[in-house]
Formats: C-alpha cells, sequence, structure tokens
C-alpha cells in the first residue's frame, strides 16, 4: 500500500461530486492507504480542513501558510503561538505547511514569503512536528532559512514536489530532511529530476500527487487524486529499479518515521 503524502482534498478544483470521502476510498481501492490534505491558509482553511479529514480513517492534514498566500493579511496576523497552538489542537494535524519560498510566480512579496517561513520553522522546532516546504527558484534562501532557523535545533520536515536542482537536494538530505517527488518525475522532460532521485537515500524518500495538480503520466492534464500517487510510485520503483511492492513498503515506513504523529486506523 502506498500513502500519499501530500494532496489538497478541498481544493475548488476538485470537482464537486468527488467528496474528500469518495476520493480516499478511490484512493484505498487503488492501493493507497492514506494521505496528508495541506493547509496554504490558516485563517479562511484550517478549521473546515480539520473538521474534513477528523471523519476520515487514514487522512490527516497540517496547518500553514503557501508561500503564495504570505502576503495576506490574515496570515501575517497569525502569530508563532498560535500556529503552534493549532498544529497542536488535534491529533489529526501531523505536520506544520505548506510553507516555503515561491520566485517563480512570486504571488506574494519576497519579504513576506521568508518571514512567513521561518515563522513556521521556529513553529516546528518548538512542537517537534515535521515541516513541509515548499520551494520554487528559490534553492539558496531556502537552504539559508532551514539552516539559520533550524539547524542542529532537531528540526525534520521534507522537501514537498520536489523540482530544485541537485544543491537543493543536497543541503536538504544534510538538514536530515525528506526528498518528496510527484507526478512531474513521470514527465518526458524530467531528466535532471529522475537523476536527483538517484542519488536519494531510499529511506529518505516519498510519493505524494499534489492533488488536483501535476497528474502523472497517463493522467497527465487530468484532474489529479490520490489513487494517482500509485503511477508516480510504480515508476519511481521501475526507474530505481527496485521491486514496486519493496518500494511501496519503504516509502510508506517513511511516511510514518517522519509524519510520526500518523496513527494508521
Ligand atoms: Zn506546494
Ligand atoms: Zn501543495
Amino acid at each position: 500500500m502506498w500513502i500519499d503524502s501530500h494532496c489538497h482534498l478541498n481544493h475548488e478544483r476538485v470537482t464537486p461530486e468527488d467528496t474528500p470521502a469518495m476520493l480516499a476510498a478511490r484512493a484505498r481501492e487503488a492501493g493507497v492507504s492514506g494521505m496528508i490534505s495541506i493547509c496554504c491558509q490558516i485563517a479562511k482553511e484550517f478549521d473546515g480542513l480539520l473538521e474534513m479529514v477528523r471523519p476520515l480513517p487514514n487522512v490527516w492534514c497540517s496547518v500553514g501558510t503557501h508561500p503564495h498566500d504570505a502576503g495576506l493579511e490574515t496570515e501575517k496576523a497569525v502569530t508563532l503561538d498560535e500556529l503552534c497552538a493549532k498544529a497542536l489542537s488535534d491529533p489529526k494535524v501531523v505536520g506544520i505547511g505548506e510553507s516555503g519560498l515561491d520566485y517563480y510566480y512570486d504571488n506574494s512579496p519576497r519579504e513576506d514569503q521568508r518571514e512567513s517561513f521561518r515563522k513556521h520553522v521556529r513553529a516546528c522546532v518548538q512542537t517537534g512536528l515535521p515541516l513541509i516546504v515548499h520551494s520554487r527558484e528559490a534553492e539558496a534562501d531556502t537552504a539559508q532559512i532551514l539552516r539559520e532557523e533550524g539547524g542542529g535545533k532537531g528540526l525534520r520536515g521534507v522537501m514537498h514536489c520536489f523540482s530544485s536542482g541537485p544543491q537543493l537536494a543536497k543541503d536538504a538530505l544534510d538538514l536530515g530532511f525528506y526528498i518528496s517527488f510527484s507526478g512531474m518525475i513521470t514527465f518526458q522532460k524530467a531528466d535532471e529530476l529522475r537523476f536527483i532521485a538517484k542519488t536519494v537515500p531510499l529511506d529518505r524518500i516519498l510519493v505524494e500527487t499534489d492533488a488536483p495538480f501535476l497528474a502523472p503520466v497517463p493522467h497527465r492534464g487530468q484532474t489529479n487524486e490520490p489513487a494517482y500517487v500509485v503511477h508516480t510510485g510504480n515508476y519511481l520503483a521501475d526507474f530505481l529499479n527496485i521491486d514496486r511492492e519493496d518500494f511501496a513498503a519503504q516509502t510508506t515506513e517513511n511516511f510514518f518515521t517522519l509524519f510520526n504523529r500518523a496513527k494508521s486506523a
């Protein structure tokens, strides 16, 4: 069985007739036994997200501000203490994020992104919960903030939907982080990403969909859903020359080691 370490079950692009419960059921049928539905806006989204995952077995959530939303006054108003309190408020909350830096879209001012990212790293150090990092075209700043705020302080986390270069992969691994690969790895042009995947120790790899975005081949261009993480996992297992079932077991074990608050039902 696989785990989808990163999806957005409540995203508006998800067709209304597909409820989160239906998506989770379809995933289970496909061999995906659990998933984290990731938070992007604390003020607007977190309470509803927690209520959504509460009745769903093996569906967990996170709490955090996406770098796209880091400039919103409502997100800037969330203090470090409030973030920590929400993160520890319920056993269904298993991680902090997604937070980080996105200098590709620059949807929020970079200074706001960095400030928000530092707050999230501090919250992880304080609570012991793992950090879910989103980084795009911001390699040096991402590594610097992780080191400055988290180095030597027991910080744990994952570089989600990894799409950066080998230097950030190395920096993240040196910090003890996991690397999560999405459907992007199945795309024809992803040679550099596949090259990096070969350098990640097997006990540090996670897989994810980032649904509803980035559906893997053979569903590329369609609305993604957690069930499709099987395609990404099988593809990566074949590419790395590992038995598919062994790779599923390994990535699932990695998931529960990192997200150690997630208890399988
Ligand atoms: Zn992301
Ligand atoms: Zn995401």
